[in-house]
């Protein structure tokens, strides 16, 4: 038996569920492939992040008595070698998005494929209503994962000792240069190990529920880039996490975030059309007016919040969860942009960007997924400022031309922009005629659904 351990998203040795589950001779694989890769640009963060941790992966490999053979191409080309060197099987981790799912019923046509559910707590097939059908409300969802709530620590897997590395060359490993990108400079919080970055949140989890809104702190445990690529599982961080020295409403509280990144693999499971259209059936008259679109991408609306916002994503990859739901609030509502473009943006620019979760909360700010925000609900992006960083210091670290300006100015409290800023853009669109136009377009929408 010569099987083929795929690490994909999956980047670890500890819990994994492939190592745990293998037999004989394996050859650990990664491939950087190219039907992904050609699509980014060459200075795609995530391609530094995946490659300085597809190394690591190597050297952990090594620890235990494997290694790590690299492909630079497309996936069906290396299957077709690999099955012509007498390989039996492919172990992999699971994913549930439309390019995932087409990709690997094609391998599975040239090499049985196993796979495994090892990136997410809950198994979706597993949990259903009563009358059999899928929940598609978080709380009920929540409340029926009894079983979870109750334990303190879910069993982990242990890497198979019925296993050892086959004879192969495993000597290439592509630079980033050759594989046509150039090296980024990452966040400080990308060159910690999950452990580490669960060490500084035990520190910051006693205030994480009151304090997790205000965006110019840093109160998240940074861990969603981690959890994307698979450095740490999830169930490794239950384990880490239920173990931390602090309140139980704090830990619970955590938890719970947790497992709205679970409802969303679920509801994508469930409904895999939601990646492609609204789930709730309604049908907008979306603006189709380009410009607007651009301008909200580059950080150009005249609306602070929301160009600070854009503009720390783009330079960054990063952008706090308060401020995700501010911009899209925004861009779906106030600009009346579809969502699907919202989406498709994040996805090119997120570091911790993930099919289930962004969809799932595009879906769930645009009114149009499951349990979303009621349609009539808009955010006012300058409450948002002045409630969550009332000294505007977030928006000052970004936007430079407005460090001299007063936060009330800012948070446009008097209502008239003009003499406010000299220098900056004016607001692309009036928030509340643009508020009504949304609330009139949505309750016509549902009223025709
Ligand atoms: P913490 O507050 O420390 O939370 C712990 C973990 O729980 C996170 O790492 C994440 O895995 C999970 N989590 C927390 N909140 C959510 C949530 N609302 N939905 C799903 N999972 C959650 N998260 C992604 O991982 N990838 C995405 O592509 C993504 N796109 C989003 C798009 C929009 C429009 C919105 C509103 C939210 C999106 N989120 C996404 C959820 C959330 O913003 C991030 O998970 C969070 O900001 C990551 O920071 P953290 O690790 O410090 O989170």
């Amino acid at each position: 038996m010569k099987q083929i351990l795929w690490f994909r998203r999956d980047l670890r040795i500890i819990d994994n569920e492939i190592l745990s589950s293998a037999k004989g001779e394996v050859l650990p694989i990664f491939i950087f492939d190219k039907n992904i890769l050609q699509n980014l640009p060459n200075n795609d963060k995530r391609v530094t992040f995946i490659h300085k941790s597809v190394y690591e992966l190597k050297e952990n490999l090594k620890k235990i008595g494997l290694d790590l053979a690299l492909f630079f191409d497309t996936p069906t080309n290396v299957f077709i070698k690999l099955k012509k060197q007498g390989f039996d099987e492919i172990l992999t981790s699971i994913d549930f998005d439309s390019y995932a799912k087409k990709r690997d019923d094609e391998i599975e046509k040239i090499i049985p494929l196993r796979r495994f559910l090892d990136s997410y707590l809950i198994n979706p097939k597993d949990i259903l209503k009563s009358d059999k059908t899928p929940y598609k409300v978080f709380t009920p969802f929540y409340n029926s994962l009894e079983p979870l709530h109750q334990s303190n620590y879910i069993k982990e897997f242990e890497v198979s000792k019925n296993i050892n590395k086959v004879d192969f060359d495993y000597s290439f490993f592509p630079s980033l240069d050759e594989l046509g990108f150039e090296k980024q400079d990452l966040p400080n919080f990308l060159y910690k190990t999950a452990d580490e970055l669960i060490c500084d949140f035990s520190k910051k989890i006693r205030n994480y529920q009151e304090n997790r809104d205000f965006f110019y702190l840093d109160v998240g445990s940074n861990l969603s880039v981690h959890l994307r690529f698979g450095l740490i599982s999830p169930k490794m961080v239950f384990n880490k996490i239920k173990k931390l020295q602090a309140p139980k409403k704090e830990i619970d509280f955590f938890i719970r975030e947790l497992i709205w990144r679970e409802f969303y693999n679920y509801i994508l499971y469930h409904f895999p059309k939601s990646e492609f259209e609204n789930l709730n059936g309604i049908n907008v008259n979306w603006n189709q007016n380009e410009e607007d679109f651009q301008k909200w991408c580059e950080g150009n609306t005249g609306v602070p919040i929301i160009d600070a916002s854009m503009r720390h994503l783009n330079s960054t990859g990063l952008m706090h969860n308060r401020l995700r739901m501010i911009v899209a609030s925004y861009l779906v509502k106030n600009l009346l942009v579809d969502w699907k473009k919202g989406e498709a943006y994040f996805a090119q620019k997120l570091l911790d960007y993930e099919a289930s979760s962004n969809i799932g909360s595009w879906q769930w700010a645009a009114s149009t997924g499951v349990d979303a925000v009621p349609y009539f609900r808009v955010f006012n992006p300058y409450l948002q400022s002045k409630k969550f960083d009332n000294e505007a210091l977030f928006i000052k670290t970004v936007l430079k031309e407005l460090k001299d300006v007063e936060p009330k100015k800012i948070h446009n409290e008097n209502g008239v922009q003009e003499d406010i800023f000299l220098t900056y853009p004016k607001q692309i669109v009036s928030i509340n005629y643009s508020r009504d136009r949304a609330i009139l377009e949505f309750k016509r929408a549902n009223c025709e659904k």
